[in-house]
């Protein structure tokens, strides 16, 4: 599959906007086979698990054929969980920032009469659980005859969670002339059914799963909230004492703001994405090549230029959106016979992306418990001793020897020599 930039897909100046202000540097392969279709009018079953950017692949073209003039519902999304719901809603909402357009999660569990003074006041989207879209219906606070455009989103979830006599009375509310979307994770046999029955002549759209050379590295990963990886990052970086890592995230936008962070905590950091002009690129890599940048943090598109031997550690700050961009990510370091270590931070449902990866790469991401800061000394004395059994392996230390001996004839015990050694060495690291 050709990849697309966002140009290509000839959105409308707002979208465009808003995308960039996303920070979202190129479509994702679902959003790239999906928008196309949209655009056109067709029908689509997309088979997606979340986390592929499957909502921006229908929230494009669902946004771009609104008439915000007018104050019908002209687009209603489905979605199994009010989570969900609330989820499409904010992200159609940012991609919505420059136009006029009216948006509503409804589900259960929220009063419903804030709900209808809502719908009253016109609303252009509406995004919403089965059953609760369904009262409105039955109440007619709801009408769905202007509706252009029907998503179902996590149909297979809908579907397990008994909501089908539901959908199919939604369904059949709606005009006959319209786009129906389905996004499914998996593709069992009664979703194939509602397709056939509702949908006019689909396009399938789904992520081709390659076959991948993955690298032979240890890979780790760690569940971390979102607003606790920066300080595992610098943690991990300190502990095993990095000098040459790769961050990716996966926007721009996000690579801006842990440079920015990564800076303050006094980190030798920099970034690359593709807003950068070639030669600001060129600078970057040529510092990141001579170690005068310890961590570079970039984005998947910028990644693709960095050709550099030495690279200890690759961290998915951000999980990526699927197999091929963590092959590609992680085969950045281990190079050249070098070790190499990618670590992956991960929470909620990306655990679930972590298993996908593991399925279709066929290798395992070991689960490490996050090291808490009395854990820092232990690892550090422990890679320390490592390095010490290394060295004394190797030989060649006569030359020290003679130093050390110089030591114990002044009285002082062996034992003694070496711990205030290992002291003056980890507090060194420490500064
Ligand atoms: P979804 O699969 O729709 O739940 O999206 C998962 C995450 O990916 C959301 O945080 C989106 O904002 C983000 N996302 C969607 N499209 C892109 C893109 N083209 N580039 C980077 N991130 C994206």
């Amino acid at each position: 599959m050709e990849s697309l930039t966002f140009k290509d897909l000839n959105l409308s100046k707002d979208i465009e906007r808003a995308v960039e202000d996303m920070g979202f540097e190129e479509p994702t392969p679902i959003q790239s086979q999906s928008i196309p279709y949209l655009m056109e009018g067709k029908d689509v079953i997309g088979q997606a698990q979340t986390g592929t950017g499957k909502t921006a692949a229908f929230g494009i073209p669902a946004l771009e054929m609104l008439d915000v003039k007018s104050k019908k519902v002209q687009v209603l999304v489905l979605c199994p969980t009010r989570e969900l719901a609330n989820q499409v809603a904010e992200e159609m909402s940012k991609l919505a920032k420059y136009q006029n357009t009216k948006m509503l999660p409804v589900y259960g569990g929220q009063p419903i009469d804030r709900q209808i003074k809502a719908l009253r006041r016109g609303v252009h989207i509406v995004i919403g659980t089965p059953g609760r879209i369904m009262d409105h219906l039955q109440r007619k606070t709801l009408k769905l005859d202007d509706v252009k455009m029907v998503v179902l989103d996590e149909a297979d979830e809908m579907l397990d969670m008994g909501f089908r006599e539901d959908i199919e009375f939604i369904l059949s509310r709606a005009p006959g002339k319209k786009q129906t979307v389905l996004f499914s994770a998996t593709m069992p046999k009664p979703i194939i059914k509602l397709t056939k029955k509702y949908q006019q002549n689909p396009q399938m759209v789904k992520t081709v799963h390659k076959k991948l050379t993955v690298p032979q590295i240890e890979q780790y990963y760690f569940e971390v909230k979102d607003n606790a990886k920066t300080e595992v990052l610098c943690r991990l970086i300190d502990i095993y004492n990095f000098k040459s890592s790769l961050v990716f995230c996966n926007t721009k936008k996000n690579v801006d703001k842990q440079v920015e962070t990564l800076k303050a905590r006094g980190y030798l950091v920099d970034g690359m994405h593709g807003d950068m002009r070639q030669a600001q690129r060129e600078r970057v890599m040529s510092n990141f090549r001579k170690g005068e940048i310890e961590t570079l943090v970039a984005t998947d598109v910028a990644a693709r230029g960095i050709d550099v031997e030495s690279i200890e550690a690759v961290f998915n700050y951000d999980i990526p959106q699927d197999e091929e961009s963590y092959v590609h990510r992680i085969g950045r370091t281990g190079r050249a016979g070098k070790e190499g270590v990618a670590i992956t931070f991960a929470f909620g449902k990306d655990i679930r992306k972590i298993k996908t990866i593991q399925k279709h790469t066929n290798v395992k991401i070991v689960r490490k418990n996050v090291p808490s800061q009395s854990d820092v000394e232990d690892i550090r004395a422990e890679m320390l001793s490592q390095n010490v059994k290394k060295i004394i392996d190797y030989g060649h230390i006569g030359n020290y020897e003679h130093w050390v001996e110089n030591l114990l004839e002044e009285d002082y015990a062996s034992v003694d020599v070496a711990a205030a050694l290992v002291k003056i060495l980890l507090s060194e690291e420490k500064k």
